[in-house]
């Protein structure tokens, strides 16, 4: 029985705070925090309806480290479960260390400032977390998390080595807006406009945004065009299997998206660097973001299906072996279980995961950890319980590109 302290309440901290409601064995108390008190009250009202549970909320700016630690020191959570966005990272680990509390995420930090989609100021934190006997969880939501832990079971159970691994995310589902964002448009257009970037024969070799393309059949959703893109959990996977010669990471695009993000950067609108408007300083990205529909309406009218996965290539007993693990999520499912749609549920669903590892103590340890270094048996157990089923499939020849 713990309480647990949630930051942020945008469509990821939404479904995580519905499905630690459908979990009372584990978390006992809920408490959802966030800039605006309404957004945790509407999360409130729906998780009472749902589940009969009660979430007590409170009005949060988690970038002021003296009142979120203040929080913290109030509630006394056993776990702060960071779903605000990547910016209040680091404010919530000093947070964390001042109130002595653990503290998981599901993005890495990023200065305002600049797109960066590195790991080093969180491990850079590693001392302080491990000399004060915390755990801090860094990056367990879908990609990276759920990705991550799917390389670990490959290690653990299917191959002996990995040689190649890609991570494939597929949305399939159609929201009927010729343009709109998943999630915070903000982060998702820095990630998509940054150049590519992978990892081979021990470096990293980048190329320009979304000009590498290739078809691929997804289970469930069809054939779609995915691009090589630069995704942050590339820099743990391969800290953490130096053995593997080449990690890739893919994402689904269709064509309208990517038609009105070309035109939207070519007139300047996905910049994130402040532009003298009428006198008053604007940063053309976040602009657009108020322009943007918000991503938890598209909810109600997202219909199709996400296909979230890893292939690997490497050998089991002494032969090359191909496997290939992967998650089916329906966007119209999770909205009526959670309110929420796919995109946002396969997020929150792992963070719901990693909570519960953390306060059940089936994952212990004092420092800053990736995905990578934690026992991905329970966590895969989980995700077949609590909403996100996996399969396995051994594929007859390594990908073709
Ligand atoms: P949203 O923008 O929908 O929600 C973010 C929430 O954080 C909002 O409620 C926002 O408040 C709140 N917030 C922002 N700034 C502050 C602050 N200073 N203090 C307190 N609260 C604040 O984003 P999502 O729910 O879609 O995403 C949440 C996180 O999950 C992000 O970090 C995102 O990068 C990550 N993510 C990870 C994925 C993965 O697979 N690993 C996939 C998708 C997302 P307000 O409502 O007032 O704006």
């Amino acid at each position: 029985m713990s309480t647990v302290l949630v930051i942020g309440a945008g469509g990821v901290g939404s479904v995580a705070v519905h499905k630690m409601a459908m979990n009372p064995d584990v978390f006992s108390q809920i408490t959802l925090a966030s800039r605006r008190r309404s957004k945790c009250d509407a999360i409130a009202a729906s998780v009472k309806q749902r589940t009969g549970v009660d979430v007590r909320t409170a009005e949060l700016d988690a970038d002021d480290v003296a009142a979120t630690t203040a929080l913290i020191e109030e509630v006394k959570p056993g776990l702060v479960v960071n779903l605000a966005l990547p910016y209040q990272d680091l404010a919530i680990m000093d947070a964390c260390l001042k109130a002595g509390a653990n503290y998981l995420d599901t993005a890495n930090y990023e200065p305002r400032d600049e797109a960066k989609f590195e790991y080093s100021w969180q491990w850079a934190y590693q001392d302080r977390f491990k000399d004060a006997g915390l755990m801090a969880v860094l990056g367990c939501g879908f990609d990276p998390g759920a990705t991550s832990v799917f390389a670990t079971y490959v290690r653990k159970h299917l191959l002996d080595r990995i040689d190649t691994l890609d991570i494939l995310d597929c949305n399939g589902g159609d929201h009927g807006h010729p343009f709109a964002t998943n999630f915070n448009p903000e982060i998702n257009l820095r990630e998509v406009t940054a150049p590519s970037r992978h990892w081979e024969n021990g470096q990293w070799v980048e190329g320009p945004a979304l000009a590498h393309k290739q078809a691929f059949d997804f289970a469930e959703v069809g054939v779609r065009n995915m691009y090589l893109m630069y995704h942050e959990e590339l820099e743990s996977l391969a800290k953490f299997y130096p053995e593997i010669k080449r990690i890739r990471f893919w994402m689904t695009f269709g064509d309208s998206y990517l038609k009105h993000l070309e035109v939207l950067g070519n007139v300047g609108m996905t910049r994130i660097d402040p532009v003298k408007f009428q006198g008053v300083e604007i940063i053309p990205l976040q602009f657009l973001k108020a322009l943007l529909p918000e991503p938890s309406t598209l909810g109600a009218v997202t219909r199709g299906k996400t296909n979230i996965g890893v292939i690997a290539t490497g050998q089991k007993d002494g032969a090359q072996k191909t496997v290939y693990v992967y998650n089916v999520c329906d966007h119209e499912e999770a909205y009526a279980e959670t309110g929420n749609q796919a995109v946002s549920y396969t997020t929150g669903v792992p963070a719901m995961i990693g909570a519960s590892l953390m306060l059940t103590g089936a994952w212990k340890g004092a420092g800053v950890f990736n995905m990578e270094q934690l026992d991905p048996d329970p966590f895969m157990a989980l995700m077949n319980s609590q909403g996100l089923p996996w399969k396995v499939e051994t594929l007859a020849a390594p990908l073709a590109f």
